[in-house]
Order: structure tokens, then sequence, then C-alpha cells
């Protein structure tokens, strides 16, 4: 396999991603801010740059997976950044979770240089990035995306194709909005479960196979009953992912309200210090009120 990669961007998620590229065989430049967390990627052979300028050198395929906009703009655009450096023939992927608006700038940026680019955020966490079990929310050309697809299939179950650039991102924060309300409204319900009497395991067992079940009550509830907050998801990245929500659907002219009140509850959570735990801890505040 001879297509060169560069990963940007080696967190919880970027670590799983990077790794299963190398799995596959193919040829991997990484960079991270922090470039101790690039040491077992080194060890399965992956090149470590200093810089996302030094990485992108002769990729064909640039990946970055960045907490925000501003660590996205950081890399990108920031001293030794990697637009600036990338081959005129490589194309950019930006899998972060970031707003459209972000996206829109960058494509923007990279239409300039005369490179190709595609918005591609990733739904499933740390299990799926370990077990290259994502799935691809893609925006920009099919062309584009036809060429890098091998790339993005090393990691995924799934690749979907919906549209122009920033469709990715659109449904992304429409995807994480959904689940951050879902996780604020089963943080009170078990509080309330909890206080009420009721057996708790029984009622969660229940209320996961009911009518309200889904598979991230299933997991989320397990968690907070274990009070186990090993970080899948860290708590202060839902907290960015419903303020970008709210941002993005203002401008079609919806009021999230349900993602603001859901948005309080998490902010709490990280005014309370949980916001470096697994997302699941925003229950602890409601129990210790
Ligand atoms: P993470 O472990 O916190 O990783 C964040 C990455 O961004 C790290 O590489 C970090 O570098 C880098 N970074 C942060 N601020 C920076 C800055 N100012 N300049 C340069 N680099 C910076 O988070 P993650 O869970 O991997 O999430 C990465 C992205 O995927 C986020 O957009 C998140 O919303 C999204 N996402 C996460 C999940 C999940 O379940 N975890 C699922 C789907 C999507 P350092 O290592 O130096 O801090």
């Amino acid at each position: 396999m001879s297509t060169k990669v560069a990963f940007l961007g080696l967190g919880i998620m970027g670590s799983g991603m990077a790794a299963n590229l190398l799995k596959a065989g193919f040829p991997l430049a990484v960079y991270n801010r922090t470039a101790a967390k690039a040491q077992s990627l080194v060890s399965a052979g992956a090149r470590l740059a200093a810089t996302p300028a030094e990485a992108v050198q002769g990729a064909s395929v640039v990946l970055s997976m960045l907490a925000d906009d501003a660590a996205s703009r950081e890399i990108w655009l920031g001293k030794d950044g990697a637009l600036a450096a990338a081959d005129k023939g490589a194309i950019l992927i930006e899998s972060s979770t970031v707003s459209p608006a972000w996206i829109a700038e960058l494509a923007g940026l990279a239409a300039q240089r005369g490179v190709q680019f595609l918005d591609a955020p990733v739904t499933g966490s740390r299990m799926q990035a370990q077990a290259g079990q994502l799935s691809f929310l893609v925006g920009g050309s099919e062309a584009a995306l036809a060429a890098v697809t091998p790339v993005l299939r090393a990691m995924s179950k799934e690749v979907l194709h919906l549209g122009p650039v920033g469709s990715g991102a659109k449904l992304k924060l429409i995807n994480n909005f959904l689940c951050g309300v879902q996780i604020a409204s089963l943080a009170e319900a078990l509080t309330w479960i909890e206080r009420s009497g009721l057996d708790r395991e029984k009622s969660l067992a229940f209320l996961n196979s009911a009518a309200p079940g889904s598979p991230l009550l299933g997991t989320i509830s397990a968690r907070m009953a274990a009070r186990n907050y090993t970080v899948n998801f860290l708590l202060r990245l839902i907290v960015k992912d419903l303020q970008y929500a709210q941002n993005e659907a203002a401008q079609c002219g919806v009021d999230l309200t349900t993602a603001q009140t859901a948005r309080k509850l998490f902010e709490d959570a990280v005014a309370k210090g949980f916001g470096d735990e697994d997302m699941a801890a925003v229950i602890e505040p409601l129990r210790n009120k």
C-alpha cells in the first residue's frame, strides 16, 4: 500500500484511528502537540513529526482529529501549520467535531491553495476508534471521497457521503445534540430513581429495553450506576458540541432550548471539576445536590 498518510492529533480518538492505518499498511506520519502520546505508534512504525508542516510533507492524504475549532485552526493555520505545507495533490480531511462555520473557512482556504478538502467527522467512541468500527459522515466532492475511501475504510465500518463540504459537520452536531440531551435527561432520571426507593438495576433494565432505551442510554446508564468515569468521551467536549449545535441551528432559525438546558448541566459539572472525566460524570453534581 503506497498512499502516504499524515495524521494530526493523537488524543483518545486519533491514537486509535492512526493505529488502524498502520495496521492496514499505510505509510504514516504523525504529529501531536504532546509528542509523548505518539510513542506506541512510533514503536509500531509511524514517523513522528515535530510540526504539522513536517508531518504533511509527501503525504497524499492528511487527516486531523483535534479537540475543537481553536485546536483545528492552530494545527492547520498556526506556526508550521499543515495547510501551507501540504502537497498540491493532497486531499485534506478534517475529522474533528468542529463548527460548520470553521469548516467553510478552512475549505475556502484549501480551495485557494488548490488542494481538495473533505469534512469527515466520526461517530463511535474510544472503543470503536480502536476497533476500526467508526462511522464517517462526509461532506465534499464524490471524487475526493472515492480517492480517500480506502484510508477511511481502514478506520471504519461505514462511510456515509452526505453532500457538499460542511454536510458532515452539520449532521455530526445534530447527532451530538441528541446524545447530549439524552445523557442530561438520563442523569436526572437516574438521580430520581436513586432517591425514589425503586430498585435501581431493575428500573434501568426495564427502561433500557422499553421505549426510551437506546445504545447510548444502555452504555451511559451502566457507567453512571457503576460510577465508572474512565474517559471515553471527555465531558468538556460535549459542552463544546452543544454550543456549536446551538449556533448552527440558530442559523436555520431553530432555537435549541433543550440543548441549552442540557448544556447547563454539563457546564455545572465542568465547574465542579468533572470536565476531564467521562461525560457520564454529569450525574455527580446532581447526586450531590
Ligand atoms: P482528546 O483526547 O482530548 O484529543 C484532543 C486532541 O486535540 C489532542 O491531540 C490534543 O493534543 C489536541 N489539541 C487540543 N487543543 C489543542 C491546541 N490548542 N493545539 C494543538 N492541539 C490541540 O479528544 P478526543 O476524544 O480524541 O476527541 C477528538 C475530536 O473527536 C473532538 O473534536 C471530539 O469532539 C471528537 N469526537 C470524540 C469522540 C469520543 O468519543 N471521544 C467521538 C467522536 C468524536 P494534546 O494531546 O497535546 O492535548
